[in-house]
């Protein structure tokens, strides 16, 4: 069984995915970051960790294989397909109000941290705490000694699949940075499409 819904620009939404089913996120335009972010179901304190799973990766950045482990270092979701030519980030933190303020704009700015603590909280799981994301498409070649952020290399269509091998609570969000390259040099955030396979 399949479920798809519209991720619509700049917002995000958390949902229940089971043990077993697959989330497919499709980057519809081709240039927009999706943050990721996964909890235990039956344990919010318990959440999907970069620091945790790099230590056990296959690369150093997230391929297809990667297994995302909990800051309990439980495996949780598992990378399994990749039609991206592969540029993903996991190493810088999600946007939030101090992010936008520090690039000039004083008033309050629509930002991914925020999204997370929202979306949460309206599936009954607050958090306080906001854990390193998945950044999906985001162009952030640090490992080659380059702390920039740039246009994603994806493509309008261009999808991403992970396994869930927990019962798990994931939030996604379709990050509102419009200040910086991060979501296409336009410089405008765009929705993405994601369907859960059950
Ligand atoms: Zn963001």
């Amino acid at each position: 069984m399949e479920s798809t819904f519209t991720l619509i620009a700049c917002t995000g939404r958390a949902f229940y995915l089971g043990e077993g089913a697959t989330l497919r996120i499709v980057n519809t335009f081709g240039t927009q970051v999706v943050d990721a972010w996964a909890f235990n179901a039956n344990d919010s304190a318990e959440f999907m960790s970069m620091e945790h799973t790099r230590v056990h990766a296959p690369s150093p950045i997230p391929v297809k294989g990667t297994v995302f482990r909990s800051n309990k270092r439980q495996p949780m979701l598992e990378f399994i397909h990749d039609t991206s030519p592969g540029d993903h980030d996991w190493f810088f933190a999600a946007c939030d109000q101090v992010r936008y303020e520090i690039l000039g704009h004083t008033d309050a700015h629509a930002n991914c941290s925020d999204n997370l603590k929202n979306a949460m909280a309206e599936t009954g799981n607050p958090v306080t705490h906001v854990p390193c994301p998945l950044n999906l498409f985001e162009n952030a070649p640090l490992l080659s000694g380059d702390t920039g952020i740039y246009p994603p290399t994806s493509r309008p269509g261009d999808s991403v699949e992970l396994a869930a091998l927990a019962d798990l609570i994931v939030c996604l969000s379709a990050c509102p940075q419009d200040m910086a390259d991060t979501n296409g040099s336009d410089r405008l955030p765009k929705d993405v499409e994601v369907t859960i396979i059950r």
